[in-house]
């Protein structure tokens, strides 16, 4: 019998457990003092001079990030085509455009040569995404859009903690960062999300359009007797503000986000070495120290014994759960339409794709599901010839 390992299982513990029932028990469940707490504790932890304006979802941040940069119709936004569609409907939500560029095939990240080729004078921002956790080439991608009035806005969904340069995505003087937490990323709040920006008037936009186009938040309201009902409509705003029940479980995440990048490092290097003979091509590490490792995606090489279905099928029959991340968004119907886009646009993400999986690793992992992972990879595609099944 074989151990099951699933492709992600959340790591809460009794800290997150009481600190949601201490919010329930509080008397107030929608955003406020936790909210702020796990704002503030973000900043704190990257420990630049920033502002934190929590959402409820990357999705969301991403947004309001586009939105407070005055992006609209008759603009383009640059994305990579290997991400997840969040990334680019976005920009289609303000009604301006997306521009798809392929990705680096040693780090699956937006390639910058490419990113150089996309822009056009309508172009407004390009939206580098840390795949897997791994940083992209900033230094680069700023070089790219340097005096053409190009914001960098980082979807950052993966990258907390990932660093680039020695310091912390997020703290790089972008106009905007965003972090995910929804359920299976680096830390949780089940579904919420950060936007981290160091210019104010950004996130004094993202904090007015988070909650209805209202001047300020409920919370003040609350707290001011006598003058609590009162407030100004400035804008057609969203609904995006994070409860302080998903803040609960966040703020007392945080606290664990190196402890679980190490431990995910741990997992990572452990894959590393186990796979290093195989017909893979394996992540690359990055800078020391630098990657998050929220993901672990391996491509098969064209000598594997098998492809890429069969693989996740095999390992599906140990119950072994594995992901493809991502089908590139141009095989996606909606934008394949949109933007008449063709395979041959995209000859790198359209090559990984066919080999792409990603393989189980979270922080929750147990040694045991670690070696069953270990052992199914190696069984499923070393190279030496497969024992044959005697007799069943
Ligand atoms: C998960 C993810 C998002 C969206 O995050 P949500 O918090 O679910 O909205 C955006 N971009 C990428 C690359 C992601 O992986």
């Amino acid at each position: 019998m074989n151990t099951p390992v699933p492709f992600f299982r959340p790591s809460i513990g009794e800290e997150e457990i009481a600190e949601v029932v201490a919010t329930l028990r509080s008397g107030w469940l929608t955003t406020g003092d936790r909210a702020r707490r796990f704002e503030a504790g973000l900043v704190e932890y990257l420990g630049a001079d920033v502002e934190a304006v929590a959402v409820n979802s990357a999705t969301a941040g991403l947004h309001l990030a586009l939105e407070a940069l005055g992006i609209g119709p008759g603009d383009e936004v640059i994305v990579p085509d290997l991400t997840f569609t969040a990334s680019a409907e976005v920009v289609r939500y303000l009604g301006a455009e997306v521009r798809f560029v392929d990705v680096d095939p040693a780090t699956l990240c937006m390639d910058p040569g490419l990113l150089a080729d996309a822009i056009t004078d309508r172009t407004k921002a390009v939206m580098p995404v840390h795949f897997g956790g791994l940083s992209c080439d900033l230094d680069a991608i700023a070089k790219v859009v340097a005096d053409r009035g190009i914001e960098i806005v980082e979807d950052a969904a993966h990258a907390l903690p990932t660093r680039y340069g020695g310091r912390l995505i997020g703290t790089h003087g972008t106009a905007a960062t965003i972090y995910s937490f929804y359920a299976n990323k680096t830390i949780t709040t089940g579904e919420g999300g950060m936007l981290v920006t160091p210019r104010r008037e950004v996130a004094e936009r993202a904090r007015v359009m988070r909650l209805h186009g209202i001047d300020r938040d409920a919370f003040d309201r609350f707290r001011k007797p006598g003058s609590g009902w009162r407030y100004d409509i400035v804008a057609p705003g969203f609904k995006y503000n994070l409860s302080d029940l998903a803040a609960a479980v966040g703020v007392q995440q945080l606290t664990k986000t190196d402890l679980f990048r190490n431990q995910r490092e741990a997992i990572a290097e452990r894959y590393l070495d186990a796979f290093a003979d195989l017909p893979l091509r394996l992540p690359v590490r990055g800078e020391q120290g630098g990657h998050s490792w929220h993901l672990f995606p391996i491509r098969l090489s064209t000598d594997a014994p098998i492809d890429r279905d069969a693989f996740i099928a095999r390992l599906a029959e140990r119950s072994i759960g594995c992901s493809v991340h991502y089908a590139p968004l141009h095989r996606m119907t909606y934008w394949k339409d949109r933007y008449d886009l063709k395979p041959e646009d995209f000859p790198v993400s359209e090559d990984v794709f066919r080999s792409l999986v990603t393989i189980p690793l979270f922080p929750a992992m147990s040694e045991q599901e670690i070696e069953t992972v270990i052992a199914a990879v190696r069984d499923c595609l070393s190279l030496k010839a497969q024992p044959v099944a005697a007799g069943g």
